[in-house]
């Protein structure tokens, strides 16, 4: 490969076609933020929302729920048409509510229906720690024994999970499967169309967590015939910490009565009848349980809205290019000082962020954030760094590897202690 310069990334920041979205975010000044997979950056449409929203609490009061340009009653449904354009859904199969864990709780409860010949839950060993602590309450709760009935994929290398010992996990015992479309280490993009394919042919219920991967990742969960999935809005969705999160479900499970109900499952014209027999919305809706967190929900008008002007195939477009220019620095770069980049190479199977193994990885991220470069690190020795399409541009991407050069270099890490924050 030939030398990369840092004319290099002017040139593409000059062709990139979205180049102009860096000015609607707010980058502090001296900072490049590369944590969007963590906590997504406020833009000025979505600050808006919400200032929009407190007026509309502010001059409306309790009609807020059925007036002015948003009303509160039906704003999870309408938020839910849109991000459904975001991830190959079609409209009344999303809905914005609840939480990712919650929404998992939901759906598991919903779709999880263990039977004589099939009890088992397959998930893998390198997710997330709440789906799997979930997946074990959901086990007791059906007076199953987890050490029995969850079989966690195992991984070859630490890192990533393998196609096959994911498919051949899927025997005649699984009633479901769970699995993160992007892993939130290393970064691997699972095929989801094949996967899911294949538990379709064994009689298996398929979902999938795509926190690490709506707002970067374009998804057709409609067209793979994909039975559920849900996802945080607060990471590339940018919603903001503990903005409501989203779930999908395929219209063909459309009608059936929701694992935990309350009032805002209902059909909407039928909610205020008080009725204690519930008529469950028609569509995602029904998978609602109460009252939406309205104040949460707020700063997803904005940033849907621009992801959706931004476009998914422009965002995966150019977060590949952005991982792609960024791997290759880091080899360039990088290569006499001990990093190892975990995550896939190849544009396929690579999600949105770059993961740097790296023995001393707590103490370089410190010393990184130290020079304004955001990263973020996750035990024991993972950097991870996500140059986000809307808000980083090919220089940041040059700028931060210099840093990281430097400080490699300088051994400036050493100032720094070992010890992990409480969020990190
Ligand atoms: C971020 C993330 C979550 C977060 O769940 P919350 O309920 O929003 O706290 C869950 N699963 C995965 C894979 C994540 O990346």
């Amino acid at each position: 490969m030939a030398n990369i310069e840092k004319t290099h990334a002017f040139l593409l920041d000059q062709e990139d076609e979205l180049a102009y979205f860096w000015q609607e975010f707010y980058v502090q000044p001296g900072t490049i933020y590369l944590d969007g997979n963590s906590l997504g950056l406020l833009s000025k449409c979505a600050e808006q929302s919400v200032y929009d929203l407190l007026n509309s609490w502010k001059e409306l009061g309790i009609d807020g729920w059925t007036e002015g340009t948003n009303p509160w009653f039906t704003l999870s449904e309408q938020l839910g048409k849109q991000v459904a354009m975001l991830v190959g859904a079609r409209e009344g199969e999303v809905v914005v509510t609840g939480s990712t864990t919650v929404n998992l709780h939901q759906l598991i409860s919903t779709f999880y229906r263990p039977n004589a010949q099939k009890t088992k839950i397959v998930a893998d060993e390198l997710n997330f720690p709440s789906d799997i602590y979930a997946l074990k309450s959901q086990l007791y709760l059906n007076g199953l024994d987890p050490q029995d009935h969850l079989i966690q994929v195992k991984s070859d290398n630490g890192v990533t999970l393998q196609e096959d010992a994911i498919i051949e996990a899927m025997t005649d015992e699984v009633a479901l499967v769970l699995l993160p479309t992007v892993l939130y280490r290393s970064g691997q993009l699972l095929n989801i169309k094949k996967i899911t394919q294949v538990a379709h042919e064994r009689g298996i219920v398929i979902g999938w967590d795509a926190c690490h991967s709506a707002g970067s990742v374009p998804h057709q969960f409609h067209e793979d015939g994909v039975d559920f999935a849900f996802w945080c809005n607060y990471k590339y969705l940018n919603g903001g910490p503990g903005s409501v999160a989203s779930l999908f479900v395929h219209e063909r499970h459309h009608g059936i009565i929701p694992g935990l109900a309350g009032w805002f499952s209902s059909e909407k014209s039928k909610q205020f009848d008080m009725s204690h027999d519930l008529t469950p919305a028609p569509d995602a809706g029904a998978f609602q349980i109460g009252t939406p967190h309205i104040l949460s929900l707020a700063p997803l008008l904005g940033s849907f809205a621009i992801l959706k002007e931004a476009g998914m195939e422009r965002i995966r477009k150019k977060s590949l290019c952005l991982t792609r220019f960024l791997m290759d620095l880091v080899e360039q770069e990088l290569s006499q000082y001990g990093f190892r980049i975990i995550n896939p190479m190849n544009d396929e199977e690579r999600g949105g962020h770059v993961a740097l193994e790296h023995p001393e990885a707590i103490r370089i991220c410190k010393a990184l954030k130290a020079d304004g470069i955001v990263p973020d690190y996750r035990a024991p020795n993972v950097v991870r760094l996500a140059p986000v399409a809307l808000y980083t541009s090919f220089e940041d991407v040059w700028q931060a590897v210099q840093s990281l050069k430097k400080i490699m270099i300088d051994k400036k890490y050493q100032q720094f202690e070992g010890e992990r924050g409480v969020v990190a």
